[in-house]
């Protein structure tokens, strides 16, 4: 990882770089933060001759090696000072919730916008709400593209920034050029790493956030962070990790809650961490206990199904979207929960 003296290279600095990369079979992806330009050396940037050739160089601070499997994402990255934001939301700064229905029904656009503006008006700070579903079985209701401009138009009422899903390049390709704040990467493509390399190109090239949903077969940590790695390599720093329950389930529950994790990801990464319980339990009623267990294990903030009359709600939403009556309690105790000293400390590093 490459850090330039100034906040970011000229064309010719960063030509004369690339020329020296690629002699070692390198090459150098540009990742542009708030404030300042990192260039990340992909390959074997462990060739102290081109190390040393880098650092010579007069415009150059410092040439950051790091051995970990995931370089980019790790706490000890030059990334790990960058902050991501969720509309005026800073993440770290205050808890900050996602709210909305699992699935956008095409056939009831005014029950989305009316939940939109519910939520919106107990405080959440980002909307959500499924264009195109990834269902077990083929027979379930896959989504609609009609969905997508419902979101847009549910976003531009109630002036919240919106999140899908994306599952394929097509798809990628037809939220890239909308004004989508974040992406979803679910679950089930965690480590679908074609997808994740187009993702996080889009995403850097349009400035959108992507919210990587951690693997349900109990992906462990390192393999999580290393699909995050995928999505930072291809130029995007706007990463959020969310850890969403894992298979087997916890008898009762529909995953394996892990919002626990949390910590863990704390130590090993800069990334913020915002906590799914929605799915990870499964059922509106475990929900709200699920939420205050995240924030106390110091999650940054919540993603959560959330609609204003779940039975008429397609997908998830009959069995575990809480109304947004809840979500304004959940929103007022996650706050009181955020102040609490002893979550803090368990945020410090050694
Ligand atoms: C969803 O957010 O509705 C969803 C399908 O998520 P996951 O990938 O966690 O199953
Ligand atoms: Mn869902």
């Amino acid at each position: 990882m490459i850090i330039p003296k100034k906040s970011k290279l000229t064309s010719p600095q960063l030509q004369e770089i690339e020329n020296i990369v690629t002699e070692f079979g390198c090459r150098i992806q540009v990742i542009t933060g708030a404030h300042q330009e990192i260039y990340a050396i992909l390959g074997d940037e462990r060739r102290e001759l081109m190390i040393s050739r880098i650092e010579g160089l007069s415009y150059i601070d410092r040439v950051d090696t790091i051995q970990s499997p995931y370089k980019l994402m790790d706490f000890r990255s030059s990334l790990a000072g960058h902050k991501v934001t969720i509309g005026k939301a800073q993440l770290g700064s205050e808890p900050v919730f996602i709210a909305g229905p699992c699935t956008i029904d095409p056939k009831n656009p005014n029950l989305f916008y009316e939940t939109a503006a519910a939520i919106k008006e107990v405080g959440a700070h980002a909307l959500r709400g499924g264009v195109w579903k990834p269902r077990t079985t083929p027979h379930s209701y896959q989504g609609d593209r009609a969905a997508l401009d419902i979101l847009l138009e549910g976003s531009a009422r109630t002036g919240l920034p919106v999140i899908t899903e994306i599952m394929d390049e097509a798809q990628l390709k037809e939220v890239e050029s909308t004004p989508t704040a974040i992406y979803q990467i679910g679950t089930r493509n965690a480590l679908n790493y074609s997808l994740l390399k187009a993702i996080g190109a889009s995403a850097a090239k349009h400035r959108k956030a992507v919210l990587l949903k951690r693997g349900r077969h109990m992906a462990p940590i390192d393999e999580f962070l290393s699909a995050a790695e995928y999505l930072t390599a291809a130029g995007t720093p706007d990463i959020i990790l969310c850890p969403r329950g894992t298979t087997p389930p916890l008898d009762g529950y529909r995953n394996h809650p892990d919002e626990s994790i949390t910590p863990l990801l704390k130590e090993k990464t800069w990334a913020p961490v915002v906590v799914d319980p929605s799915h990870s339990v499964g059922k509106a009623l475990y929900v709200p206990a699920a939420s205050l267990a995240a924030m106390a294990y110091g999650a940054d903030g919540l993603c959560l199904e959330c609609h204003l009359k779940p039975r008429e709600g397609l997908g998830d939403d009959p069995k575990q979207a809480i109304t947004p009556e809840v979500l304004e309690k959940l929103i007022k105790d996650c706050r009181t929960i955020w102040e609490t000293p002893s979550r803090w400390q368990s945020r410090l590093k050694e």
